[in-house]
């Protein structure tokens, strides 16, 4: 067979490889400079172990002074669901992992390797598939699916193994009249890769997270365009990563099984194969059966990055926990280094799990809490008020009334040497401190814990307002409530009431917990004495008789 005549027949106007090396020359990066990339199908909302797999890419890159860039997969227009790619660049828009190039907008994308969309690079497909075919690597088939399942049922008598080769491999003697006929005549057709391998070959293959390994390799004569003159994953993914100048491929390891098969077709195009390192998938401990299993687009709602939107998580504690998931001595890192960058931390592919890493949301909210208690108030009043605007238009109303009284109560227990670690994510902040205003305080609710005489109750409820005065400072404040459980028959201290509690009708703690339910209707609460002096004397007043008047 001639293929230089096939290759002319199949692909007339396809350009030459050159014109594209050309239009795309090799990156200049310093040497050991790695090019990675995220490359995302638009066929759902963005996972968060998408967001995970970028982060790793855009930390290798920037650790290694690189370039990472965003590729929209888009061959599969079956799969492409409606906004798509919207759904990516929204994703990304907050969870901004630091793409340098790529499709980061939905016109033409940034950088000289575009475009970064693949349905718009067909033509380049086109040269790439014509090199193929005249290098006889690729050929034409024209089995119908008809054809193609009738092959399958025969293997399945045969006990032979499913798929396109050897024997089988129909199409791949066709004579050059026989392809200018079938195409003549408008019969469909694929092209498939003339896979040099058969089924007892092995491939040593290397990646970075599970080294060296030996294994059975690819012997089918797989599709690598399809009839729409579309190439799949496999084949998009050399050509693409090829010309993007990509040196590390880091993806899921559903890849795997794949892999032979695309270091096959960069040896079939005489091309340098990129490095590779293929990830788990993030898991979760299953509720229902206590099993680990993939986080699942179906199931869980937080695989969805919409989710930690929706809810005001912090882009910080997100990609801090994600950090943890990848390496774990990250949590060591960040507790000696709370204030410093993510990027400062020494990010090792080895010491990524193989297994799997175990997405636990009790844990990314204390990781978030502890994110949350190292800001000042100032910077969570903007970032939830941010936040609010656009998911709760109550809370947002509540806290541009009086942003400095907001950020007053945001800056109790904080900005000191062992902040408080409340508040995780900003969904919580307006039941969090909604007894700070009157409008969400309702004393009618309030019930004090039966061990508390009703009189005594009473007593601290009618009297303190005249034990508070706003110009104390802590101490002097707290001396005052003694001073009131003194006179009301309460220990003065706790050790004395401990040394004989039946002196007593409790002790100076005792009181405080009655004035924090009746102010607050709770019984745990940041520092009541900041409470108290944002409240102010009226307000302690007024709320305190309300209570009277419920008892
Ligand atoms: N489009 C593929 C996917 O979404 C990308 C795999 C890769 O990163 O190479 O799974």
């Amino acid at each position: 067979m001639d293929t230089k005549k096939l290759a002319g027949l199949l692909y007339p106007d396809a350009k030459p490889l050159e014109y594209w090396f050309k239009k795309y020359p090799s990156r200049k990066l310093k040497e050991g400079a790695q090019t990675t990339r995220f490359a995302p199908s638009p066929t759902g909302y963005l996972h968060i172990g998408g967001v995970y797999a970028a982060l790793i890419n855009s930390t290798i890159a920037r650790q290694t002074q690189g370039v990472c860039f965003l590729r929209i997969e888009d061959t599969d227009q079956k799969r492409e669901i409606e906004g798509g790619i919207q759904c990516i660049l929204d994703g990304f828009n907050t969870f901004d992992v630091g793409f340098n190039e790529g499709q980061l907008n939905t016109q033409n994308g940034i950088g000289n390797y575009g475009p970064y969309i693949q349905s718009k690079r067909v033509e380049i497909y086109k040269s790439f598939a014509k090199e193929m075919v005249q290098k006889g690597m690729a050929y034409p088939c024209f089995c119908t699916a008809e054809d193609l399942s009738l092959m399958r049922k025969q293997q399945e008598e045969q006990k032979q193994n499913p798929g396109y080769y050897g024997k089988y491999a129909k199409c791949r003697d066709l004579t050059f009249e026989q392809v200018q006929n079938n195409i003549n005549s408008g019969k469909s057709w694929v092209l498939r890769f003339k896979c040099p391998y058969t089924e007892n070959d092995k491939m040593e293959t290397f990646d970075l997270v599970r080294g060296k390994r030996t294994i059975p390799c690819n012997y089918n004569d797989v599709v690598i365009m399809k009839t729409d003159g579309i190439p799949p994953y496999n084949f998009a993914h050399v050509v693409d990563d090829t010309l993007m100048g990509t040196t590390l491929v880091i993806r899921g390891d559903e890849w795997l099984p794949s892999l032979t098969e695309h270091l096959q077709l960069f040896e079939a195009l005489g091309l340098k194969a990129p490095l590779y390192a293929h990830i788990s998938p993030i898991q979760k401990i299953d509720e229902t059966n206590g099993e680990r299993r993939k986080l699942s687009k179906r199931k869980d709602p937080e695989a969805d990055v919409r989710f930690f939107i929706q809810q005001g998580y912090t882009v910080q504690a997100v990609f801090d926990y994600l950090m943890v998931l990848a390496n774990s001595n990250f949590e060591d890192w960040r507790a000696q280094n709370p204030k410093q960058p993510l990027a400062n931390f020494k990010f090792e592919i080895s010491k990524l799990n193989t297994s799997g890493a175990l997405f636990d949301m009790v844990k990314l909210n204390d990781i978030s809490k502890n994110t949350i208690s190292n800001m000042s108030a100032k910077q969570v009043y903007d970032l939830a008020y941010d936040w609010a605007k656009q998911y709760d238009a109550e809370l947002a109303s509540i806290m541009q009334q009086d942003p400095q009284y907001y950020i007053n109560i945001l800056n109790i227990d904080r900005e000191i040497a062992k902040p408080r670690k409340d508040i995780s994510h900003w969904a919580e902040l307006k039941d969090m401190y909604s007894y700070m205003f009157d409008n969400s305080f309702d004393s009618k609710t309030i019930v004090f814990p039966q061990n508390y005489d009703k009189e005594s109750v009473k007593q601290i409820l009618k009297l303190y307002p005249n034990f508070f005065n706003s110009a104390d400072d802590q101490s002097t404040w707290f001396g005052r409530i003694k001073d009131l459980a003194q006179n009301l028959g309460f220990a003065r201290e706790v050790k004395e009431f401990k040394k004989d509690p039946t002196l007593y009708k409790g002790h100076c703690g005792d009181v405080s917990t009655i004035l924090r339910i009746a102010l607050t209707g709770r019984t745990q609460t940041p520092n009541l004495y900041d409470i108290c002096m944002l409240l102010g004397k009226d307000r302690i007043k007024n709320r305190l008789e309300q209570c009277l008047n419920n008892l």
